[in-house]
């Protein structure tokens, strides 16, 4: 026995030292010193020392000789690796360099450093931000009519309009020298969130032009005198801005538009000024039917080189003033009946200054980086809070109806299968405003966050859509029946939107969050691809060779934290948290290695072939988004204070994230091509298989049960949801009148007990409640109470009906489709 002492001595220590991540050359020292202690301590004999230390010296000596183990390990290493990595293109190169590495980085290195996570600051609102919210976002609310808007108008009526520009709602995200409000990402969340609540058209209307567009693009690259020109112009609406790159051949591959500018000499404003002769046809462009000014997207070409060599000077960015002659634009396309204004833009031989290139002739070809760098953060902001105003909305909305609609006698929120919608509801909504609020405070620190606003638009929409979903099934025919009275039935119309726009979501989940956090946010590799850059070979050999063992440790630390963590259920650790939550951050440990450890062995094994298998990079992708939303998740709860009520929303949405990762790791392993690998994978990832569980059913029901009462965690969960009870706010109305009914329910069980045991006189409601006041069963108060909530109810259990002829909303049309044909 003490024959192997020295062994396991080693044993131990190089598998403390690989779980603590502790650099070569001390774990070195420490193993030849457990195995010289241990094997004196317990009388080992002499060979029985030696044998490990030999085998020690012969893997730690080549290795920590620097010199050597460049010259004799790393440059074949470096040989081959050359000849394996792909290229990147450089669409590629750009997409990358566009974004920075916030706490994701943390997640993908496989021991996120938690304090990172804690310690930045809470987001909060200004007091200015504030009363904006409570102000004008209060006051344009109240004008808002969301079926006037889809149905009658089929756009926003002209005092809304006039009042978005007075009061700069346009202007969110330009500075105040230029007569914006500049405002946080976080406030410009907030107010989407506020408006998407009442009308999904008025909340697209106002986060197009605070999004990806002219103002974000004039802010960042424009030239001093178009910004001194247009910015003003466009805080206070003069200008109504749209952004068109989309075009029929060019969706989600948007770098390969065809449409073009040829660098030419033409009239403009009486002068013969050189510029571009434009043709381009684009669709599905937002606000283009109304819009004053458009940001085109084309690829330029000098065929007669007026401004230099390059002939192919590649994608730029202009600005076409709405009078721009030759500029089509006006005909509307119809968004799955939203009313926000979307339609084509075309032209033919437009002709254009230089002066009207977005940041001059010196940033022609600059396009695709251009949009790809305020992408990553505007892609943070409008669509995931859009998803999460109306995730909070339908919180208020699913929980009162639950509560006031009655079936079988009882409230359908008592019903186990509604309390399972309504359960993901809670849960869902808990995460997506985890996330959107996470994504918002990344921008307001100044991070460029190309990884996590794919997770959080991606995320956010999808979940979007399966609470739509729920919000849909829990009000029966009333959801279905559309008119003015019908909160939800637009909701889930027009959820596909939000999944197609700004990065259709296929494409997003299979190739953007993993394919670029991968790399990007990967401690590694991108050090190990930018090495092979380096033009002198020495420094490329210094900078591989630093890359590649470090690499190397990382992985072998990842394997091990990844066991040690899976053998003891993640509950090993100094974390961060309180009782309540430290096991959350082991288990995040946990998966964060296996993901660190599954995504790199997929990377080796595969190469650039993994780029292809967007099945398992999809899925990767799913483990390390819910890594990120459960942590945003972890940080909400610690801002919050860490409330008591909210823990059963917090436990379902981070064990439905956890399970969602479990099946996401299984789901690359079932299908990762060289089975052996995968074997060795779930041994070390699962060493006793699959354990995770979805929420149970009984957390299911206590988390439903918040949504059908007022109480704090309900309110925490609907920050920033319009409830002001007014005329076209029937979920404000119906919330409103929540207690009462919560008030009445313990009388009306009183009264159906009567009227079910035959004790009540009278054929209907009103006779059998006048006969339960004159028998005593209730007193006249509780009459008066059931009366009132009973006539308030029969509001919102109520669906509307038409005259046919008001049905018919449009006149007979022949769109562009059917006039092509003929
Ligand atoms: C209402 C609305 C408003 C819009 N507003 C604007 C605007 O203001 N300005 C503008 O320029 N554009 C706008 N768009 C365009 C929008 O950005 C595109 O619709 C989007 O880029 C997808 O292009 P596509 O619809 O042509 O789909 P396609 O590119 O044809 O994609 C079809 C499907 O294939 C999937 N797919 C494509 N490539 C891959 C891949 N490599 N791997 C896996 N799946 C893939 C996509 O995810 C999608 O599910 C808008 C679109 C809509 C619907």
């Amino acid at each position: 026995m003490t024959a192997f002492l020295p062994f396991l001595a080693a044993l131990v220590v190089s598998l403390y030292a690989a779980f603590a991540r502790v650099r070569l050359l001390p774990w070195s020292i420490a193993t030849a010193v457990a195995i010289v202690g241990v094997g004196v301590l317990a009388g080992s004999s002499a060979l029985a020392i030696a044998v490990p230390l030999v085998l020690l010296a012969l893997v730690a000596v080549p290795l920590n000789l620097v010199g050597f183990r460049r010259r004799k390990l790393s440059a074949p290493a470096l040989a081959a690796f050359q000849k394996v990595t792909p290229q990147l293109s450089p669409t590629e190169q750009i997409a990358l360099d566009a974004g920075t590495v916030g706490f994701e980085g943390e997640l993908f290195s496989g021991k996120p450093d938690w304090k990172q996570l804690l310690k930045q600051p809470k987001p909060e609102l200004s007091v200015e931000e504030q009363a904006f919210l409570d102000g004008p976002v209060e006051e344009l609310c109240a004008m808002v009519n969301d079926w006037q808007i889809t149905h009658e108008l089929a756009d926003l009526p002209p005092e809304i309009w006039d009042f978005l520009k007075k009061k700069k709602f346009f202007g969110m995200i330009i500075p105040k020298e230029y007569g914006g409000l500049d405002f946080s990402a976080l406030a410009q969340s907030a107010v989407l969130q506020k408006l998407m609540g009442i009308s999904g058209s008025l909340s697209s209307t106002v986060g197009v032009p605070n999004s990806l567009g002219p103002g974000e693009l004039l802010m960042h690259y424009g030239t001093q005198e178009q910004r001194d020109y247009y910015l003003p112009r466009l805080a206070d609406g003069r200008e109504i801005p749209c952004f068109a790159l989309t075009g029929p051949y060019a969706g989600s591959d948007a770098t390969s538009i065809p449409d073009y500018g040829i660098v030419c000499k033409g009239e403009w404003n009486g002068a013969n000024v050189l510029g571009v002769r434009l043709t381009f046809d684009k669709r599905y462009i937002t606000l283009a039917p109304i819009a004053t000014l458009f940001g085109l997207a084309f690829r330029m070409h000098d065929p007669d080189h007026l401004l230099g060599d390059v002939e192919d000077i590649g994608i730029t960015l202009a600005l076409l003033p709405h009078d721009t002659k030759g500029l089509e634009f006006g005909r509307r396309h119809f968004p799955l009946n939203a009313a926000f204004q979307n339609g084509p833009v075309r032209g033919k031989d437009v002709f254009v200054p230089l002066s009207q290139l977005i940041g001059g002739e010196a940033m022609a070809g600059q396009g695709w980086r251009m949009l790809v760098e305020c992408l990553s953060i505007g892609r943070g902001i409008t669509l995931p809070s859009n998803a999460a105003g109306a995730v909070k909305a339908g919180v208020i909305a699913s929980g009162a109806y639950a509560r006031i609609r009655k079936q079988f006698g009882i409230a359908i929120g008592r019903f186990e299968g509604i309390e399972e919608a309504l359960a993901r509801i809670a849960g869902h909504s808990y995460q997506i405003s985890a996330l959107s609020k996470a994504s918002a405070a990344a921008v307001d620190r100044g991070e460029k966050p190309a990884v996590p606003s794919a997770i959080a638009k991606y995320h956010a929409t999808e979940l979007g859509r399966e609470v739509a979903k729920d919000i849909m099934d829990i009000h029966g025919g009333k959801g279905v029946q559309l008119g003015p009275s019908n909160y939800a039935g637009r909701g889930w119309q027009t959820s596909p939107i939000a999944i197609t726009v700004e990065g259709a979501n296929i494409m997003t989940r299979s190739l953007m969050i993993f394919g670029q956090g991968a790399i990007r946010c990967h401690p590694y590799v991108l050090r190990e691809m930018e090495a092979l850059k380096i033009s002198d070979y020495r420094e490329k050999l210094k900078a591989f060779d630093a890359a590649l063992w470090g690499h190397v440790g990382f992985a072998i630390s990842n394997a091990v934290r990844s066991f040690v963590l899976g053998v003891t259920f993640g509950k090993i650790g100094r974390v961060p948290g309180d009782a309540y939550t430290k096991r959350y951050f082991r288990k995040l440990n946990r998966y964060a290695a296996a993901l660190a450890l599954v995504a790199d062995t997929s990377m080796l094994v595969l190469g650039g072939k993994l780029k292809f298998k967007e099945k398992l990079s999809a899925r990767l992708g799913d483990v390390l988004s819910n890594l990120y939303i459960a942590s945003a998740m972890l940080k909400r709860y610690e801002d919050q204070e860490r409330p008591v009520t909210d823990q059963p929303l917090l436990a379902w949405a981070f064990h439905d994230c956890v399970y969602r990762m479990q099946g996401a790791l299984d789901g690359v392993l079932r299908n990762f091509p060289v089975r052996p690998v995968a074997w060795v994978l779930r041994a070390l990832v699962f060493p006793f298989g699959r354990r995770e569980e979805a929420p149970s059913d009984r957390l299911g029901h206590r988390v439903a049960a918040i949504l059908c009462a007022p109480g704090e965690a309900r309110d925490r969960l609907a920050e920033w949801v319009y409830l002001t009870p007014n005329a076209n706010n029937p979920v404000g109305r119906m919330n409103a009148l929540l207690p009462d009914v919560i008030a009445a329910e313990p009388v009306e069980r009183k009264f159906l007990k009567a009227a079910k045991a035959g004790e009540l006189a009278g054929y209907d409601w009103d006779s059998q409640l006048a006969d339960a006041e004159a028998k005593g069963v209730i007193d006249a108060a509780e009459r008066a109470l059931l009366a009132r909530v009973r006539a308030a109810t029969f509001e919102f259990i109520s669906v509307d009906d038409f005259d046919p002829a008001e049905l018919a909303a449009g006149k007979r049309t022949k769109p562009s489709s059917l006039r092509s044909v003929a």
